[in-house]
């Protein structure tokens, strides 16, 4: 197993806006919703210290009302095993009603206009993952093609991508319009939670989760249900925001992705340890993206962009875990 190790950097939390715009990734407008207290995902434990708290969503569309407006919103670290959440946690009812076309917000737009630029990051993603190379003999061992399950698809452009390669494919996607969208495009696409889709034990070569799993009230619960569908020697690829890379440990709570919608922000070590739970393997992890474009000089940038990559301090990472045989 190949694992970056962990930069070992404090956390500064240095104010980050440029010419006085956030650069936070989009995300749900923050609003009133239920909480409740959860014991950790991960560990199970109930003791948590504060790390660190919001004042700006991301979010670029406005609150639904001036009144329903909180004043921020706050990320706890468990105490045992540090795993970084929001708790007390947006109960899950709540969470499924953002990603329709509620509260103003819609991603099927924000899906297509970005298409272009967020297919060219997974497959660069998946590249560094292996996945290619694995697919080559995936390839000649299934003469009708390896199968996939890409979950949280979006507007099914990977699945596109993927189907033209030459597997058979099928997404998840909880938001009906995007959902219905792929559906346009020839693709099967379900809008059920993974879990309730109640696909066979041992349906897939490899499960897909490209910036899913950080918005899920349950990763748990979706890492073991990955292992069950996935056939032995299957694969699951994870990519997600990493909070130990240079940028959240610059940025604090300005950090990109604290974001309204990240429920939780895994460490290479944290993710790793909640796949190990559910019985997988951890095989490859590659972090990318060293500093964000504004932050400095553009040659400061692509050294900085150039050195995340093989010293594991990247903004991003792809964790590619094996369900063993
Ligand atoms: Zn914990």
């Amino acid at each position: 197993m190949s694992v970056p190790r962990p930069s070992g950097l404090p956390l500064i939390n240095i104010p980050h806006r440029v010419e006085g715009k956030s650069l936070k990734t989009w995300s749900t407008p923050v609003h009133n919703e239920e909480h409740s207290p959860i014991p950790c995902a991960l560990c199970g434990g109930t003791e948590f210290v504060s790390h660190f708290t919001c004042t700006d969503s991301g979010s670029t569309v406005p609150v639904v009302s001036a009144a329903e407006k909180p004043p921020s919103f706050r990320y706890v670290r468990c105490a045992h095993c540090r795993l970084v959440q929001i708790n007390p946690q947006p109960v899950p009812a709540a969470v499924a009603l953002r990603y329709g076309k509620n509260h103003g917000v819609d991603y099927l737009a924000y899906e297509k206009t970005n298409e272009a630029a967020f297919l060219r990051l997974q497959e660069l993603a998946l590249k560094d993952s292996g996945f290619f190379e694995l697919e080559r003999g995936l390839m000649s061992a299934n003469p009708k093609g390896p199968e996939v399950l890409d979950v949280g698809c979006a507007a099914g452009a990977l699945l596109l991508t993927l189907k033209g390669r030459g597997w058979k494919v099928r997404g998840v996607e909880i938001s009906k319009p995007q959902a219905d969208y792929c559906r346009e495009r020839c693709l099967e696409v379900s809008s059920l939670p993974l879990e309730e889709n109640r696909f066979p034990a041992h349906s897939f070569d490899a499960v897909l989760a490209s910036h899913l799993i950080e918005h899920l009230n349950d990763p748990a619960n979706f890492v073991r249900e990955a292992w069950r569908i996935l056939k032995p020697n299957g694969r699951l690829y994870i990519t997600t925001p990493n909070i130990n890379g240079l940028q959240a440990r610059l940025f604090g709570s300005s950090w990109r992705s604290a974001i309204f919608d990240h429920l939780y922000l895994f460490s290479v070590k944290t993710l790793t340890l909640l796949l190990e739970s559910a019985g997988f393997t951890v095989e490859r992890v590659k972090t990318w993206g060293g500093l964000a474009a504004g932050i400095g000089p553009l040659p400061v940038k692509r050294i900085f962009d150039v050195l995340a990559k093989p010293l594991g301090f990247g903004d991003v990472m792809i964790v590619r875990a094996v369900r063993p045989a």
